[in-house]
This record gives C-alpha cells, sequence and structure tokens, in this order.
C-alpha cells in the first residue's frame, strides 16, 4: 500500500508536504492525543430509540403518517423525554448528544400547535449555522407534506431581497441564523413580536460564535412568548445565567452527557512520523473502500481548498465547504455528498455544524482541533442514529 508514488502528489503540491505542516505551527493544538482514542460501544439501535411509538401521542393523523414515512418507528430518547410534555406548552432546556433526533423532538409539538392555530401561530428557530436551518427546513417540510403549512428559511450569504418575497404568506415554522433574523426585523419584514414559539438550537455552538449579542437582541424583540426551548450538546456553568433568563420553569431534559463523546463511535490516532508526507497517509487510508463517506477536516479554510483539489488529482472524488463559498456552493457541495457523487468532504468547523448526512462513515481530523467541544462536534457527524461510525485523528 505504500507503493504509490511521490511525484503523483507533486504536481499538487510542489513545495512537498511540508507546507501542510508549517501551517499548523502557527496555532498548535494542546489536546492530549489519548483522548482520542476510544472503543466504539455500539448502543445500536436500541440505545438510540425507545420502544414507545409515536401513536399514543394523539397526533394529528396526517402528521403520524409522515413520521412513519419518515422511517420512524419509535421515539428517540430524547423525543419520548419531551414530545409529551411540550405539547402542553412547558419550556425546554434540553441537553443531548448531537445525532439524537432533537429536530423531531421540538418539530413535531410546534406543528401540532401551528395546527390548533394556523392563523396566528409562528415559531421561530434560530441556528448558529446557515446548514442546520436548510436542515431544519427539509425536515419541517417533510413532517408537513401536504398539511397546509408553511415555512421559510432566512439565512446569510443569500439575496436578502428574496427574502421579502417570503414573506407574502402566512409562515408557520421561520428558521434562520441570528444575522440574518436581525435585518430582517430591522426592515420591519419579519415581526418578532408575533413569535408564539422561540427555538434555539445548538445554542452552546451559537455562543462559541460570538452570536451572544444578536441573540440577546432578538430574544429582546421578542418579549413575551408562550414558549422557549433551547438545546445545546453541552452546558458550561458559565452559560447558566443567560439560560436561566430565556426559560420560566423548564423541564430540563438530559440525554447523555453532552461532554462525552457519542459510544457508537470507533476513536483511533495515527501519528505522522517526521518527514512522513501526511498527504500520502491519507491517500494510503482513502484506498481502502470501508472509507465510503468521509468528512476531513481542516483547521483553515485555505488547507481545506488545498486538499479537495489534491484529493481531485488523485483521483477521489472530493469537495469542500467553509465560510469563503457561496450558499449555493455549500449546499451543492452538500447535496453532492448526501447523493454519492462526493465521496470526501473537506471541511473547515464552522461549515461543518450541524451537518446530519446520514451514513457518514468516518470522520478525520487531518489537523487536531482547538478544543474538545471542536472535536466533540466533528466527530459527531458519524455514528448517527444508532450506527457505528469511525473518527481517525492525524497526530504530527
Ligand atoms: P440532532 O439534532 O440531535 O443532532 P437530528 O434531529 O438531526 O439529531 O437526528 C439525527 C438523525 O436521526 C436524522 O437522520 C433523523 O432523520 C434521524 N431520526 C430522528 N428521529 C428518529 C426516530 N424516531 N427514528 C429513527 N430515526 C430518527
Ligand atoms: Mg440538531
Amino acid at each position: 500500500m505504500n507503493s504509490i508514488k511521490k511525484n503523483k502528489f507533486s504536481s499538487a503540491n510542489p513545495r512537498g508536504g511540508n507546507k501542510d505542516r508549517r501551517q499548523v505551527k502557527k496555532k498548535e493544538s494542546t489536546l492530549d492525543p489519548r483522548l482520542f482514542v476510544k472503543k466504539a460501544k455500539p448502543s445500536g439501535q436500541e440505545g438510540f430509540r425507545t420502544e414507545k411509538s409515536f401513536s399514543d401521542l394523539g397526533l394529528n393523523q396526517k402528521l403520524l403518517q409522515n413520521i412513519h414515512a419518515k422511517g420512524y418507528q419509535t421515539q428517540t430518547t430524547i423525543q419520548e423525554q419531551s414530545i409529551e410534555q411540550l405539547l402542553r406548552g412547558r419550556d425546554m432546556m434540553a441537553i443531548s448528544k448531537t445525532g439524537s433526533g432533537k429536530t423531531a423532538a421540538f418539530l413535531i409539538p410546534i406543528i401540532e400547535h401551528a395546527l390548533k392555530d394556523s392563523r396566528n401561530f409562528t415559531a421561530l428557530v434560530v441556528t448558529p449555522t446557515r446548514e442546520l436551518s436548510l436542515q431544519i427546513e427539509e425536515e419541517f417540510k417533510s413532517l408537513t407534506l401536504g398539511m397546509g403549512l408553511n415555512s421559510a428559511t432566512f439565512i446569510g450569504g443569500t439575496n436578502i431581497n428574496s427574502d421579502v418575497d417570503k414573506f407574502k404568506r402566512k409562515l408557520h415554522v421561520i428558521v434562520g441564523t441570528p444575522g440574518r433574523l436581525l435585518d430582517l426585523s430591522d426592515r420591519k419584514n419579519l415581526d418578532l413580536s408575533k413569535i408564539n414559539t422561540l427555538v434555539l438550537d445548538e445554542f452552546d455552538r451559537m455562543l462559541d460564535m460570538g452570536f451572544v449579542l444578536d441573540v440577546t437582541k432578538l430574544v429582546n424583540r421578542i418579549g413575551k412568548r408562550d414558549q422557549t426551548l433551547l438545546f445545546s450538546a453541552t452546558l458550561e456553568p458559565a452559560q447558566r445565567k443567560l439560560i436561566d433568563g430565556l426559560l420560566t420553569n423548564p423541564l430540563e431534559v438530559n440525554v447523555a452527557q453532552g461532554s462525552t463523546t457519542n459510544e457508537n463511535i470507533e476513536q483511533q490516532t495515527i501519528y505522522i512520523q517526521e518527514g512522513q508526507d501526511k498527504f500520502e497517509v491519507l491517500y494510503n487510508l482513502l484506498s481502502k473502500p470501508s472509507l465510503e463517506k468521509v468528512i476531513l477536516f481542516t483547521e483553515t479554510k485555505r488547507l481545506a481548498d488545498r486538499l479537495a483539489k489534491k484529493l481531485i488529482q488523485v483521483g477521489i472524488k472530493a469537495g469542500q465547504i467553509h465560510g469563503d463559498k457561496s450558499q449555493n456552493f455549500r449546499n451543492r457541495m452538500i447535496e453532492e455528498f448526501k447523493s454519492g457523487e462526493i465521496r470526501v468532504l473537506v471541511a473547515t468547523d464552522v461549515a461543518a455544524r450541524g451537518i446530519d448526512v446520514a451514513d457518514v462513515s468516518h470522520v478525520i481530523n487531518y489537523q487536531l482541533p482547538m478544543t474538545m467541544d471542536a472535536y466533540i462536534h466533528r466527530i459527531g457527524r458519524t455514528g448517527r442514529a444508532g450506527k457505528v461510525g469511525h473518527a481517525i485523528t492525524f497526530i504530527n
């Protein structure tokens, strides 16, 4: 397997493999590599799903059909612990690891509330990333097929003028990122005072990414509302005060401590020896067909671009998503990755947050993430929905 020729890569990177390493040097991660080795303890479908069906919740028949049509037979743990209470209108603070079915947990009660008062009801779902917004709307659409409920997504990187048209009809669910939502509120297109239910998804990410001021502004403009739901993978004590100010007597649900990684993920490390070409190691790894659908993480946008280019040059179907790419481009990449046209998606942390692509077989950290939190979110892209996933971290 080591027989690949050096010159195969030389056209892609004339200065050789050292270039990548030099870039990492700038800001070296201080995380302990031992943290990234862990056997999977697959819980299979049992750990992910409960025995409880959706049929006993008294849901609208059409909604129930749509849930079943999506292949959801029984509720996941978080769904079992929250839907019933959310239907009654309670606030909630949920800590849950990624891939545990949070989206349907908050959308199902929202859909029920929208059906009960479809003329007036509006829910606002705020997310840290554009991709996550789009995925949530997609899930909403599939859950409400044929039900006459409307939704729209408002995210940065798109033409704000075409957003304005979306308000021409009654919207039951509005999804978006904080900046764009505020812009639309400033322009008086979005009336935040009319929001009944507010969902803050991946709240911890939102804080990480510096949206605190925007989120606070949004929440203040909404003012009085019927229900607030807050989802987070981790709960830092420092967030507590902020959270308490957002929620009233919330139901607190904690499904598996979010600061531990998903048990369904097999974690291993690969040490890159002095003088060894990192790209060559990657190439050898990718010669195994078992690496079917791979997300490859880098710390910088530039390296993401370069790696995608190099992979394509050596005949591996690759694409890249990062913050400098247009939204259209990012959407197309995710679609191609989902459909299998692309085998390796090279990504930076920000662009990859919240991506839910089924069957990601491997997450590879080409560079060590800066924080444990970033690591947990990266590898959380695999091992979803009770399947076993693999995480491989390169250590210099
Ligand atoms: P989270 O928001 O917790 O990261 P998602 O809501 O994105 O998780 O769900 C993860 C995956 O599990 C998605 O592919 C979703 O379609 C699937 N899923 C959600 N609920 C169920 C269910 N009850 N049964 C089977 N699959 C489900
Ligand atoms: Mg989610």
